[in-house]
């Protein structure tokens, strides 16, 4: 039993595999036995990576560039100031980031590129950012007045061409909005939407493009792609060739939206598809042994943050944790008793619609005429041992409590022969127990009297909740 528990246990460590490329070098292929350019005796003084902190004025470096990228960073003016991110890495394959502003762009950015492994001296190490690290580590660079970049020439194998810190799929729900550090993931892309335009917070549109992707035990998640990047990548993702094909992406973010998880690209993603590292060939192995696989299981959040309706009400999110959705295990203590568990919902604004005469008036988009569409919306209340919640479930939810779907209930409620059937499909959910999943801002944690919407509902697993215990009891 004991030993079981730290199994399970184990799988909340979160732990990474690492992939790291051999360098490619095209000059070594040719078996060149000439001397190389520098002698032995020239080389400078350098250290690697693991040497550095922020105590030295300035350091000399011998490194790889594995990966470039520009990122805009908004100064509240009129102009954007542009960063130039490189991505170093040395002969113990460590990586840095080296940041590259104005002035430095234009004097050293030029000779940089993807590949080529160079000398800096006189660099300055300074303290990581706080959020977004593209790779472990403390520290990073950035350049002095009397910095200097000398391309090395020579052949440099033993600097590999890039180290990907890989997660496994069933990390990701511990990971949700971690925006401390961008993981890195591979798997086999399965599906690739269409290029969408979508509406942002700020009101300004974006484009996005979705792709699925699974690992070696069949689960998927669904990973998006913003538009700073999708440029590089809409092309070589929207042939049909690219399905079936390993991807590595790096530096995303897991996000969730309604209990389910996805990966969210960021100015630093980059994309490889056919990698020939080993995590990517022993995926094109399985993959070609289970071409045939008939369903893939999407990653959910079943770590999902849980809490007691006390709980909730007392939470008091910041910015970052408001669209986190607890799960809260709760009992149905109260039901709507009639039967106007529908209105007739405005087309063009999903608001409600009032009757006016022989019309449906609608006052979001003030027009005395507008077509309708049946949503659906019942109001409850929770207990638990704790205390209740005022709750409102729609359309689907309210399908799925009521064990019907949407269509069922529509043509239900049209006929006034069937109505004792909806009264009884509503008295049937009193007193049974569900978890339900709302936002950690919900609207009745500032309004005890206004009932806050309901995400998701999910039948309660016991064999699940008794693990979930179990867990919770050995972690104290
Ligand atoms: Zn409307």
């Amino acid at each position: 039993m004991y030993d079981g528990m730290l199994v399970e246990n184990n799988l909340f460590d979160v732990q990474v595999h690492e992939g790291i490329v051999a360098s490619n070098d095209r000059r070594s292929t040719h078996n060149n036995r000439q001397m190389p350019i520098h002698n032995k005796m020239q080389h400078p003084e350098y250290q690697t990576f693991d040497k550095l902190n922020p105590f030295r004025i300035h350091w000399n470096i011998k490194a790889r560039v594995c990966r470039i990228w520009h990122q805009f960073q908004d100064q509240r003016s009129s102009h954007q100031k542009t960063i130039m991110k490189v991505l170093l890495i040395d002969e113990k394959s460590d990586q840095m980031l080296l940041t590259l502003e104005d002035n430095e762009i234009k004097s050293f950015g030029k000779n940089l590129r993807e590949g080529t492994i160079f000398y800096i001296k006189q660099v300055k190490v300074v303290d990581a950012s706080k959020t977004y690290r593209i790779v472990p580590g403390d520290f990073q660079l950035c350049l002095r007045q009397d910095s200097r970049v000398e391309e090395i020439i020579e052949d440099c194998n033993n600097i590999p061409s890039d180290r990907f810190h890989f997660k496994n799929f069933d990390q990701l729900p511990q990971l949700v909005n971690k925006i401390e550090q961008l993981i890195d993931v591979i798997g086999i892309v399965v599906n690739v939407s269409g290029v969408s335009t979508i509406r942002k917070r700020d009101n300004t549109m974006t484009q996005k493009l979705d792709v699925t992707i699974i690992d070696a035990r069949a689960k998927s998640i669904l990973m998006t792609l913003w538009e700073e990047i999708l440029s590089f990548y809409k092309e070589q993702l929207s042939c049909p060739a690219t399905i079936g094909k390993d991807l590595i992406a790096t530096s995303v973010l897991v996000r969730e939206f309604n209990g389910n998880l996805y990966l969210s690209s960021s100015y630093s993603t980059k994309l490889i598809l056919d990698s020939e590292i080993d995590e990517a060939k022993h995926l094109r192995t399985w993959y070609a042994d289970n071409k045939e696989l008939r369903s893939t299981t999407p990653i959910t959040d079943s770590n999902h943050k849980r809490a007691t309706i006390a709980e909730w009400k007392s939470l008091r999110p910041d910015s970052a944790t408001s669209n986190v959705v607890v799960g809260i295990k709760a009992t149905i203590s109260r039901s709507q008793l009639d039967q106007k568990i529908w209105y007739l919902a405005c087309i063009k604004c999903g608001k409600k619609t009032l009757k006016n005469e022989e019309n449906n008036y609608c006052p979001g988009c003030n027009l005395s005429s507008t077509e309708t569409y049946p949503r659906y919306i019942m109001r409850l209340t929770l207990t638990d041992h704790t205390d209740t919640a005022n709750v409102v479930l729609f359309d689907n939810e309210v399908a799925q409590l009521l064990q019907t779907s949407k269509d069922e209930l529509s043509s239900l409620i049209a006929d006034e022969n069937e109505a004792d059937k909806v009264a009884e499909k509503i008295r049937s959910i009193l007193w049974k127990s569900f978890i339900f999943y709302l936002k950690m801002n919900g609207n009745g944690n500032n309004n005890p009297n206004q009932a806050c919407p309901i995400k998701r509902i999910s039948e309660i697993n016991y064999a699940a909740e008794s693990k979930r215990l179990l867990s919770l009891i050995s972690n104290r």
